[in-house]
């Protein structure tokens, strides 16, 4: 099927690169002739007919910006059937003939259901800071939420460092742990709290202690935030209650998630752009841009709509292997 006429949202959570994402299917899809309507506000702004004309110069000067020029959401009323059904008959007479979507497995399973209940063409691209979709090995904004996140652990060392203090540093990624691991391991973190796994306050506190022992002054214990930001506060009490052990806790939030994507998210999500609408134009569908190996290529939908935590057990170990 040769398609004369796309449309592009992103949806849940946002990431720095999605922008470059964008700029890739409008730029490549207009190289090939196809007309692009970006749709704002994710699946609630295709329920309202939010459309937006895509361009050549809608995407100039975007490449470098984090966040979304066409804004995302969360759409609980997409859940429901009927507002689905809806979706497609406003796609249709728009004229739009597939669908490319940024965003995390929850945006796919949407989707997905778009595919399976209309059969109307759709193509992934994972954008969440999370890295925690099945089937790909990457996500855009992942790397550049952990530079960030490395940047702000650096300075609290040179704080913890010159007051001997401990400190609860909580990094986003709800319940992966793929940003806490990867952050532990950076910033040679003593210790790096899971999502998933219970709390081992004695062991925290003989971590700390054992490296005082040997000269350590300060001490940063890498939290991951889990279901809800906050738990840093808890588990700070706890120490304090049990074990007489004072901590500083910092939760980094909402600062991950912006900021200027840096080089592996512009490049990953240029190639997905490109590649989503070349799948299109070879009926490749449904399907998602996937990094496997290394390399970009395109998966089946149907393997990339749960949640997935990426290299947890080879982070972990290194993480648990250098913090001794
Ligand atoms: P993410 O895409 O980052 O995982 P969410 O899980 O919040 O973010 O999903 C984003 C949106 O995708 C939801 O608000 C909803 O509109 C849609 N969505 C999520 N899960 C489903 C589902 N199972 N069925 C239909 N739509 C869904």
């Amino acid at each position: 099927m040769a398609f004369s006429h796309i449309g592009i949202l992103c949806s849940g959570g946002d990431s720095p690169g999605m922008n470059c994402a964008i700029r890739a299917v409008v730029r490549t899809a207009l190289f090939h002739g196809i007309q692009v309507t970006g749709i704002k506000r994710g699946y609630a702004g295709l329920l309202r007919g939010e459309f937006m004309p895509m361009n050549l110069s809608s995407v100039g000067n975007i490449i470098q910006r984090g966040g979304t020029i066409l804004q995302t959401s969360r759409s609980p009323e997409f859940m429901k059937p009927t507002f689905r059904k809806k979706a497609v008959d406003i796609l249709k007479a728009q004229k739009i003939e597939a669908l490319v979507v940024i965003g995390g497995d929850g945006s796919f399973n949407g989707a997905k259901l778009l595919w399976d209940e209309h059969q109307f063409p759709v193509i992934g691209i994972p954008g969440t800071i999370d890295n925690d979709i099945s089937g790909t090995e990457y996500t855009i904004g992942f790397d550049t939420a952990v530079q960030t996140a490395i940047e702000a652990v650096d300075r609290i060392r040179d704080t913890a460092h010159s007051h001997a203090r401990t400190f609860l540093v909580e990094v986003m990624g709800r319940n992966s742990a793929a940003i806490a691991l990867k952050v532990g391991v950076c910033t040679g973190a003593e210790n790096v709290l899971l999502p998933h796994e219970k709390v081992d306050h004695k062991k925290i506190v003989d971590d700390v202690q054992r490296g005082m022992a040997r000269g350590k002054d300060s001490s940063i214990i890498i939290v991951a935030e889990g279901p809800t930001s906050g738990r840093s506060y808890e588990i700070q009490q706890i120490l304090k209650d049990m074990y007489h052990m004072d901590t500083h806790v910092v939760i980094l939030g909402h600062i991950q998630r912006g900021g200027s994507p840096e080089s592996n998210d512009r490049f990953i999500a240029s190639q997905m752009g490109n590649l989503a609408v070349e799948a299109l134009r070879s009926d490749n569908f449904p399907s998602v841009t996937v990094v496997r190996s290394g390399k970009v290529l395109m998966a089946p939908l149907n393997e990339c709509v749960t949640k997935a935590d990426n290299n947890l057990v080879e982070y972990k170990t290194l993480a648990q292997t250098l913090s001794i």
